[in-house]
């Protein structure tokens, strides 16, 4: 979708929006899919409760991103423009055990920076790549750790209310890969809350995740990380695999040799190539061991 009318493009810039036309959106995604659209850039929260009516005001859909790490954007000219948030400097503040931390900043420098201040508990969360706005949203996890365990408040736009506001961590459900913000609700900046950690300790913990995740996932390949969630008491990638399905492909799409639930883009794969894999290996696993499995890729389509 493009942005052509004068008039909104005056009102932009006044809120200080930076408008990037035609963006490739293959090149913002970890997965190296996805179609053309404007990219607007944000670096004042205080502009978007103004940004959104402006867009509501002239019929533009919108969706948000934030690095892209869990995504799988449509191909071709896409109906929606994209919002994005642009991280100040400094994107983390400590505060005895409080990291303020803005949510375009990148989760695995806030792992490691509050790491450095002796603030431990997410060394999990070491190798997520993307945000800390999405790893809010998705509650990222690994190794037995969530974000959310962590947050103590978090600052957001509410679409309901159309307001900027606080919410307590307790107001907020994290569940596996869930949260019970509302779909169009955009994270801002959280504050979380961290216990004490000798560095060195921290380092070890970083270490053995980091150890665990080379060993075990296809890391110089465009991926997602896990395309599905694991039903309950059971591996989605376990039963992808003892079905024999690594190395399955659509195209350039193909289901990793390394961790089965990992879908790879060994080269041009498009969208369609990657939701035709995701629906075959799907429905194969529905036959084989009777389970429906659940997307955790985020599918922006029409
Ligand atoms: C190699 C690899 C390994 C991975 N390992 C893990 C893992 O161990 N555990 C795990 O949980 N995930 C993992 N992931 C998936 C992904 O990194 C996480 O889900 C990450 O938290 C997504 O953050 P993002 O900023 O990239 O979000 P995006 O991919 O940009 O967006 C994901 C969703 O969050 C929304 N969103 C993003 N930012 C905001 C915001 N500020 N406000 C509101 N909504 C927002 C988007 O609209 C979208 O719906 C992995 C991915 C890769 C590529």
């Amino acid at each position: 979708m493009r942005i052509n009318d004068r008039k909104l493009l005056t009102q932009l810039a006044e809120l200080g929006v930076e408008l990037r036309p035609a963006t490739k959106l293959s090149e913002w995604t970890s997965l190296g899919i996805g179609g053309t659209t404007d990219l607007l850039r944000i670096s004042n929260h205080e502009s978007i409760p103004g940004l959104l009516q402006l867009l509501d005001e002239n019929q533009i859909p919108h969706k948000f991103l934030g690095g892209g790490s869990n995504l799988l954007v449509e191909d071709g000219e896409l109906p929606w423009v994209v919002l994005q948030l642009v991280p100040p400097q400094p994107d983390v503040v400590l505060e005895g055990h409080l990291a303020h931390v803005d949510a375009a900043g990148d989760l695995g420098r806030t792992v490691t920076f509050c790491a450095k201040h002796d603030l431990g508990g997410m060394e999990g969360l070491i190798g997520v790549p993307g945000t800390v706005g999405g790893a809010l949203r998705m509650n990222a996890g690994a190794y037995g750790m969530q974000i959310g365990t962590y947050v103590r408040e978090v600052k957001l736009y509410r679409a309901a209310t159309r307001q900027i506001e606080t919410l307590r961590g307790h107001q907020i459900s994290f569940e596996y890969r869930h949260t019970s913000f509302a779909p169009d609700d955009m994270m801002l900046a959280v504050i979380l809350e961290l216990p004490s950690k000798p560095y060195n300790e921290i380092l070890k913990g970083i270490r053995i995740c980091n150890e665990k995740r080379r060993s075990s996932q296809p890391l110089g390949q465009k991926s997602a990380g896990c395309i599905f969630k694991n039903p309950p008491g059971a591996s989605a990638g376990r039963m992808i695999d003892e079905l024999g399905l690594k190395g399955l492909s659509v195209g350039d799409a193909r289901v990793s040799d390394r961790h089965a639930n990992f879908f790879v883009n060994t080269g041009h794969a498009s969208a369609k190539d990657m939701l035709a894999l995701i629906a075959d290996v799907r429905e194969r696993v529905q036959k084989g061991y009777g389970v429906g499995l659940e997307n955790e890729v985020v599918v922006w389509n029409a």
